[in-house]
């Protein structure tokens, strides 16, 4: 009998997540495997970051305070129904913490972001995967997988990694047949970007129903991924318990300072969503050039088909490109083989990958 501790069941099938691997040559780095904004920071985020560091003996504002009250005017939300997590990644564990445990399930979608099924797990949760349509989610197949055990369905929307969306009739009805005991996290990491006339946030259903919170993000468009920024967003029945359990300093004071400032600098938005919506059609374009098959997206990353013809895999696409310096995603972890994602980035980046990609396709 071994006497060493014991997790809870589930914790030891997990993957650990993959480190950024730092590139073993010196020289060009141009980092496209994570989704973050093409534009860096704002310089006014940058600037009330360093504007913080003559603080950083102090103790940060507990319940992010002047973030809650920046947020509420910039979105035209309720402060009360606000809650701001150390990255959404925080509040999505402690979801999963907090209305589910052993013997309960966690449903999330095919293609769905990774983090859901790990936390469920991390919670002893057992997580339900379903079957997308195509690489868009079901509402039909998530509300034919609810069961009595169903605590949580995690939605993803826009997702990732395939960048495709609901609209917002579509999640007004998987929201309309679940039973309002289970909570719907509708996460819209990349809802900045979006422009499309039937898609919701969710802020409008997460506003009025009892069991729906909202996830929101600093790690994209703003450009704050390193200094772990998300909120949410819904039902005091979720939020109110979201904010009993987190951490009581479970920000950083450099990360709220430079979250209100970003929010403020909406000309630095404009400039963001504006170089996503020009380089997403220009780099499908040059993709499908090349015989790749970028999938539609509304976000500022694309997954992209390798077909067999190309005479290349995934695999030899990534390596070939890591070896001069430009790093993208592989999609083994979500079973597709075929595929691999990559975000937009600046213009000099988004010529590079072009450069790169007709060498090593044309080779
Ligand atoms: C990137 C991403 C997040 C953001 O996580 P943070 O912890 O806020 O950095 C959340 N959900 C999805 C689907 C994402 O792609």
């Amino acid at each position: 009998m071994s006497d060493a501790p014991v997790p809870q069941p589930g914790i030891m099938e997990l993957t650990p997540y993959k480190a950024f691997a730092k590139p073993k040559r010196p020289g060009r780095l141009i980092r496209l495997m994570a989704n973050e904004g093409a534009l860096g920071p704002s310089p006014k985020a940058v600037e009330a970051y360093k504007a913080a560091a003559g603080e950083i003996h102090r103790y940060p504002e507990s319940g992010s305070g002047t973030l809650v009250s920046a947020l509420a005017k910039h979105h035209g939300l309720d402060p009360e129904k606000l809650v701001i997590g150390n990255g959404s990644d925080e509040l999505i564990e402690l979801i999963c913490h907090c209305f589910a445990g052993p013997g309960d399930e966690v449903i999330y979608t095919q293609y769905g972001f990774v983090m859901y099924p790990t936390c469920a797990h991390a919670s002893g949760a057992t997580p339900v995967k379903v079957a997308d349509d195509g690489f868009t989610a079901s509402v039909d197949a998530i509300l034919a997988r609810v069961t009595p055990k169903t605590k949580i369905v995690f939605l993803a929307n826009p997702n990732n990694p395939t960048g495709t969306y609901l609209a917002r009739s579509e999640v007004e009805r998987l929201w309309s047949f679940l039973p309002r005991s289970v909570v719907l996290v509708l996460d819209a990491a990349y809802a900045e970007y979006v422009e499309r006339n039937d898609y919701t946030d969710g802020a409008d259903l997460a506003e009025k129903a009892p069991n729906v919170i909202m996830l929101r993000t600093f790690s994209k468009m703003y450009g704050l991924a390193g200094l772990r920024l998300g909120w949410g967003y819904g039902a005091p029945a979720v939020v109110d318990v979201l904010n009993r359990v987190h951490g009581v300093f479970n920000v950083n004071a450099a990360a709220q300072a430079a979250g209100v400032a970003a929010l403020e600098d909406v000309p630095f938005q404009d400039r963001s969503k504006t170089h996503n919506r020009i380089w997403v059609p220009r780099v499908q374009e040059k993709l499908r050039e090349l015989g790749l098959e970028p999938l539609p997206t509304v976000a500022n990353f694309m997954l992209v088909r390798v077909p067999a013809k190309t005479g290349k895999t995934p695999e030899q696409i990534l390596a070939f490109c890591a070896e001069r310096g430009i790093f993208m995603r592989e999609m083994k972890t979500y079973g597709m083989t075929d595929c691999f994602r990559f975000s937009i980035g600046t213009e000099e980046e988004n010529q590079a990958l072009f450069e790169t990609l007709t060498e090593c396709l044309r080779a």
